[in-house]
């Protein structure tokens, strides 16, 4: 692993939030991306070399929904970056941690996404991603 990408905070408002974390950081967002597959709107802001991702649910049955609803607004995931998601996924799973969905799956911010159940790792869901490359 690479180093840390970002750190997933989940909000109930993004608009809220947004205006919250640009007072705390002095600098707008950069910028704001929807996963429809993951029922999440989310919203990326830079400070020095990190990354701020917050997401909100668009759905109920968005996972940061149900995140919310059992813990409340907070720090949702760690996401790492790795240059071979799919040794990585390999090498974890041949230590024994819990992968969600082997497959990696098209994220927000154009990366492959894989996420570890929080069971293995602590309570602590974490993210690995690899930045999709493309060929023109
Ligand atoms: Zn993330």
């Amino acid at each position: 692993m690479n180093k840390i990408e970002h750190i997933g905070i989940a909000v109930k408002s993004i608009d809220n939030s947004n205006d919250l974390f640009k007072k705390l950081f002095g600098e707008p967002n950069y910028k704001t991306e929807s996963v429809e597959s993951e029922g999440v709107k989310t919203s990326f802001f830079k400070v020095g070399n990190n990354k701020i991702e917050l997401l909100e649910a668009t759905n109920e049955e968005s996972p940061i929904a149900k995140f919310i609803a059992k813990k409340g607004e907070g720090i949702h995931h760690i996401a790492f970056d790795v240059d071979d998601i799919e040794a990585e996924v390999k090498r974890l799973k041949a230590e024994g941690f819990v992968i969600l969905n082997e497959t990696p799956k098209k994220g927000a911010d154009n990366k492959l996404v894989v996420f570890l159940h929080p069971k293995a790792t602590n309570g602590v869901l974490i993210e690995l991603c690899q930045e999709i490359v493309l060929n023109e």
